[in-house]
């Protein structure tokens, strides 16, 4: 293990492992098989990238997606690791050269599709090499109940055949249960260890709206997160469509994307997003799958999604990073009727469909009810999560609920009155009181209760109608027309006046309310933070150029999360951006120089404006030296002491920098110096190796030559 975190530090630049990853690769090295179930940003990747690394031979990785691939192994080589990979994208040369070093030794990690890996030649191929382990990536593939089965999958059951004594380690982020039972069956593992990760994601905060006005909470949302990355899906080709040109038309930057696009346009959608070209895809579900982008910050679904296991799947595609992302899902009941008609005029046998309507419920359910959004979901994956989240809609803004016995004893009057008729929208506006034209054809502002609920919204009403269906107190006939029925229990309530609690609209009713909220939202930025927001803005910046100039996506430069950090810490030399999580030996090698030149040149500029920002004065010093002042005159200019000067040169030397050090001391005196320090301990003290040279050399003497022990080689 402890190989293990030598090389996650130096080819990842992590100090630790995420909880469960050292005890997965640590089954990987006592040589069993290995099944991980971990969500979407989880880390599955290190599990089987650091045996890799470590162990003698070559892990072969079978991985479905082509984009996958390329990204995975672009990723990899970023960080200085030997890895490639063979699919049907790659010419006879390419392949030649890469099983060539592969042999050669020279790869550690080969990426291959499963219909490669099953052909004669590569079979023959791999028989001429040391095998450390195979990893089966997105292994729910293997599942013909998932939805992303590859036929392809079921054969690779050859391979514990051939390689009985090479480890199998199999990977998804699946949280559906039949599919994963049915994956474990297909995979016929030997007593394999199983590691199940929960599947909450913190960091993501997922909000349900009602879905009216949308397009303006669209545009507010957008607006409040600039230069974000984030998914918009939808139902429709169609909608995907006119929401990227209303988003466009407002001046926010978006593209669409769905399965009609031809080929070329859909992989130059795909690119422009990955490489933050076009920040935000309004798209439909085709959208996602295989990419691996980790600065997604937020995924709103414009549309309902048929099921949960979907909508999890689609939101897990923000914040891979851990940064804090957002879920954000527009529900109406219009949603559910339009999948129900789909579902029942669809082929297929009625057990199918009744599954379906069954996980569609489950889905509105989820959006309707006043429950924490989390524990719903946890529990729809069978986890259980017994407190509140406190990073949801339901936690932040807990529902009240108010006497609502008089509200639903006039709509049910109203439903009954029409002798169980009308439709939703219809028993609204007979509430209100509409004049529209179906409404007097009807005759219904005839009946009694024809205008009696005007103290409501619309939207409240709606929100309303829609906690009496789900207590019970109605129903609706989907079979005919989606007309409202009156159930016993809403029987109840009209007749002999059982109790109901309504929950109160979740959106501020009144001006004055909504002004308070709006207020409220508006949070003033601190200095530290607004400081911190302007140097993540011109690192982005930096990322996207270096990008570009190297052919890999921002992300991969280095992640959201890594530049957050710098911003935080602010490093001016190596030995410091080292320390920042996620900058390995190879990205510091690469990318190092430049970041750490525009850290420097914005904590100068601050200091211009005269902005006090940590570590500025050390490099003040260090700029003024650089430019030929003498210490003396530093020391005046900067009003501080002679002695101060000399600390943040040496300071500065000691991060790495280079100084010519002939005018403090010799190449001699250096060597004896140091020579002596394995007789001290960190902290040094100066006096104490002052006196031990029996005064013979000076404090500055003895401070350069710490400085130069405490460098880096
Ligand atoms: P998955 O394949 O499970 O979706 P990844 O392997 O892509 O997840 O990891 C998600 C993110 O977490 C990546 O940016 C990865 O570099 C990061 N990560 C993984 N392990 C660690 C760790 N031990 N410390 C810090 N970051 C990690
Ligand atoms: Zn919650």
């Amino acid at each position: 293990m402890e190989n293990a975190l030598i090389a996650l530090k130096k080819y990842f630049g992590y100090d630790s492992f995420r909880p469960m990853q050292s005890e997965i690769i640590q089954s990987v090295y006592d040589g069993k098989d290995t099944i991980v179930l971990m969500p979407t940003g989880g880390g599955k990747s290190i599990c089987f990238q650091i045996p890799a690394l470590t162990l003698p031979g070559l892990t072969v990785v079978i991985s479905p997606l082509i984009a996958l691939m390329k990204d995975q192994v672009e990723g990899l080589v970023a960080n200085g690791v030997p890895a490639a990979f063979i699919n049907s994208s790659s010419d006879s040369r390419t392949v030649t050269k890469t099983e060539d070093d592969a042999v050669d030794g020279l790869l550690k990690i080969l990426y291959v599709s499963p219909e490669k890996m099953v052909t004669q030649s590569f079979q023959t191929f791999l028989k001429r090499l040391k095998i450390s382990l195979f990893a089966i990536d997105e292994a729910h593939c293997i599942s013909a109940w998932g939805h992303d089965f590859r036929p392809e999958y079921t054969q690779l059951k050859i391979l514990k055949m051939q390689y009985p004594n090479v480890p199998m380690m199999a990977l998804t982020a699946t949280a559906d249960k039949l599919t994963r039972k049915d994956m474990l069956t297909q995979l016929s593992m030997q007593n394999p260890a199983v590691f199940i990760s929960s599947f909450d994601r913190p960091n993501i905060t997922l909000t349900v709206k009602p879905g009216q006005k949308r397009y303006e909470q669209i545009y507010d949302f957008l607006r409040k997160h600039p230069n974000q990355s984030g998914i918009i899906y939808c139902l429709s080709r169609r909608s995907c469509e006119e929401l990227s040109n209303k988003l466009n038309e407002k001046g926010f930057k978006t593209e669409y994307y769905h399965a009609e696009l031809p080929p070329p346009r859909r992989s130059k959608v795909q690119e422009d997003f990955i490489n933050d070209r076009v920040p935000v895809i309004c798209a439909t579900i085709a959208f996602g799958m295989g990419i691996d982008k980790s600065n997604v910050r937020f995924v709103i679904h414009y549309n309902l999604p048929r099921n949960v296991e979907g909508y999890y799947q689609e939101i897990g595609r923000a914040g891979r990073d851990g940064l804090p992302s957002e879920a954000l899902l527009f529900f109406s009941y219009a949603d559910v009727m339009t999948y129900r008609d789909m579902i029942n005029d669809s082929e297929g046998d009625i057990v199918q469909k009744e599954l379906k309507i069954a996980k569609l419920n489950r889905m509105y359910e989820f959006a309707e009810a006043p429950v924490c959004r989390r524990k719903t979901v946890l529990a729809y994956f069978d986890e259980a999560y017994d407190q509140n989240c406190g990073n949801c809609d339901v936690c932040k803004n807990p529902p009240r609920y108010f006497e609502g016995t008089l509200a639903a004893q006039k709509a049910l009057s109203a439903i009954k009155r029409t002798n169980e008729k009308i439709g939703m929208n219809m028993l609204v506006n007979i509430l209100r009181g509409s004049r529209n034209r179906e409404i007097l054809d009807n005759k219904y502002d005839q009946i009694k209760t024809y205008g009696i609920g005007k103290e409501y919204s619309f939207d409240d009403w709606l929100y309303f109608i829609m906690q009496m269906l789900h207590t019970g107190l109605i129903e609706i006939a989907y079979d005919d027309n989606h007309r409202l029925r009156v159930t016993p229990v809403g029987e109840d309530v009209l007749f002999t006046g059982k109790k109901v609690q309504l929950a109160m609209p979740i959106t501020p009713v009144n001006k004055e309310e909504k002004k308070k909220a709006a207020i409220a939202e508006v949070k003033p930025v601190g200095k530290v933070q607004g400081l911190r927001d302007e140097l993540f803005e011109r690192l982005r910046v930096l990322r996207r150029d270096i990008a570009q100039q190297s052919g890999i996506p921002p992300y991969q430069v280095f992640s959201d999360a890594t530049l957050s950090e710098m911003c935080e810490k602010r490093p001016l030399a190596d030995t410091d951006l080292l320390m920042v999580s996620g900058v390995g030996e190879k990205k510091l090698q690469q990318f190092g120089a430049a970041f750490i030149a525009e850290i420097r040149r914005f904590v100068l500029e601050k200091e211009d404006d005269g902005v006090k920002v940590s570590g500025s004065t050390f490099l003040m010093t260090y700029a003024l030296y650089k430019k030929g002042v003498t210490l003396e005159q530093i020391a005046v200019q900067r009003n501080i002491s002679p002695t101060t000067v000399l600390g943040h040169l040496c300071n500065m030397y000691e991060r790495g920098e280079d100084l010519d050090l002939s005018p403090w001391i010799s190449p001699e005196e250096l060597d004896i110096i140091k020579g002596s320090l394995s007789l001290f301990e960190e902290p040094y003290i100066m006096k104490d190796i002052f006196e031990h040279f029996y005064q013979k050399y000076t404090f500055e003497k003895i401070r350069w030559a710490i400085a130069d022990a405490r460098r880096r080689p």
